[in-house]
């Protein structure tokens, strides 16, 4: 029989079966062992015996950023520290890291998760993988590269940057996937087409993690180095790492290892569950983690699940691409509104440029008013009036809401080499 790492149940009923055993224990576990979560638990008023069904993950009290840096080195640590064999931190930009412990098993887990990755995206024990993600403290580089020995494949393990040895790499090795952020997938395909490369390179996949992209800066990607395939893998330091869930051959959402975690999407206001396929914060509870196990950790990313099965016929739920963060949200005529939203209508709108600014001001009339400045493509929209009304009814479609859009020069808006400003709100509040 081929070797799997897909899990062995055969129906959601069994699969809610594992998730209420692995809740019911996380909750006693986390009780038991960690002065944290039992404190939490108590002032919930919250006993491990209440938790009876899953319906009751709702009781249960939520679990923030805050908490893992107020327990900073070792938060949320429920195992004695002699059983811990390994740390992983997060890159944070603000104050101390997040510091998370995993025991062997925790280690095991994620890494059967991450080769599970491999299964979905296809790959074979043929398959040479270039692992061109961070090593270190960050989990990217062990989770990339454990998955894929565990996977069965050879792993090529490069690093970041370097660009150089990648490219000889991709010629002497011929290794046919790689895994990277975009940005860098992009900063290879365009080097390759610059060194003449394209036919002397046999990849055919690129595995993204950790970075929102564009349709089309996908499409540039994929057409620059003649790929058959892309896939997004997701993840983040809190939850073991990046592989707790990829897209498979059919992109129709990411399937998440429902197995391990607990996903809900819940209004980042309100805190109560989102209306099936609407978007909200995903807050994750873990099933099997031992070290530092999360209970309903608000990870402040948005999206939606994805509520009808994936045609591949795999039982693994799905969600949609990472739409954005809390962060980032507005709060417009009491709709909320992410830049996700936005990037995501601008992509499907042919011959405009990718950059835009919302722009939200106060009226006269006591109403807010919102802007979005869109770039014209390099090479133009023939009728710029015709692609604003465009853009504009696409927003009242897919965001429910009014705006006026104007169409500014190609380049007329400001470059960043960091993260660049999209949100300018002039309301006064
Ligand atoms: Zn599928």
């Amino acid at each position: 029989m081929k070797k799997t790492f897909m899990p062995s149940f055969a129906s959601l009923q069994e699969l809610e079966n594992e998730q209420l055993r692995g809740l019911k224990w996380t909750v006693n576990h986390a009780c038991q062992e960690s002065a944290f979560y039992r404190k939490q638990l108590e002032d919930a008023g919250i006993h491990p015996g209440d938790i009876r069904s899953l319906d009751d993950i709702r009781r249960l009290p939520f679990t923030r950023a805050d908490d893992l840096r107020a327990g900073y080195p070792f938060p949320l640590l429920s195992v004695p520290i002699t059983d811990v064999v390994r740390i992983h931190a997060s890159s944070g930009t603000t104050g101390k890291q997040k510091v998370l412990c995993y025991t062997q098993k925790d280690i095991d887990d994620w890494i059967h998760m991450f080769a599970r990755c491999y299964e979905m995206a296809g790959l074979t024990s043929g398959d040479r993988v270039q692992i061109a993600v961070g090593y270190g403290i960050w989990t990217a580089g062990a989770g990339f590269q454990l998955g894929c020995e565990k996977f069965g494949a050879l792993a090529v393990p490069v690093g970041p940057g370097n660009i150089d040895l990648q490219c000889r790499f991709l010629v002497d090795l011929k290794s046919t996937v790689m895994c990277c952020t975009a940005s860098m997938a992009l900063l290879m395909a365009e080097e390759v087409e610059r060194r003449g490369l394209k036919d002397k390179i046999a990849l055919k996949k690129i595995i993204f993690g950790s970075e929102r992209s564009s349709a089309a800066m996908r499409a540039r990607i994929k057409t620059l180095l003649n790929l058959e395939d892309m896939f997004d893998i997701t993840g983040m330091t809190e939850l073991y790492g990046p592989g707790t869930g990829i897209d498979c051959e059919r992109h129709e959402g990411i399937h998440y290892w429902a197995d391990h975690y607990i996903l809900e999407i819940l209004d980042p206001e309100t805190l109560q569950p989102v209306a099936d396929g609407e978007t909200g914060e995903m807050v994750v509870t873990t099933l099997k983690k031992e070290a530092a196990p999360l209970i309903r950790y608000r990870t402040r990313d948005l999206t939606r699940k994805i509520t009808t099965p994936c045609s591949c016929g795999n039982i693994l739920p799905m969600h949609d691409r990472i739409l954005g963060r809390t962060d980032d949200m507005i709060i417009f005529r009491a709709v909320n509104i992410y830049p996700g939203q936005i990037d995501e209508i601008l992509s499907s709108i042919p011959d405009i440029g990718s950059e835009y600014q919302v722009i939200l001001d106060a009226g006269d009339d006591g109403r807010d008013y919102m802007t979005i400045r869109v770039e014209d493509g390099k090479d133009g929209v023939t009728d710029r009036r015709a692609a604003a009304d465009r853009i504009a009814r696409e927003v009242k479609n897919r965001i429910m809401v009014s705006c006026k859009v104007e169409m500014v020069d190609y380049a007329g808006l400001p470059r960043s080499e960091r993260k660049s400003k999209r949100i300018y709100d002039n309301r006064d509040r």
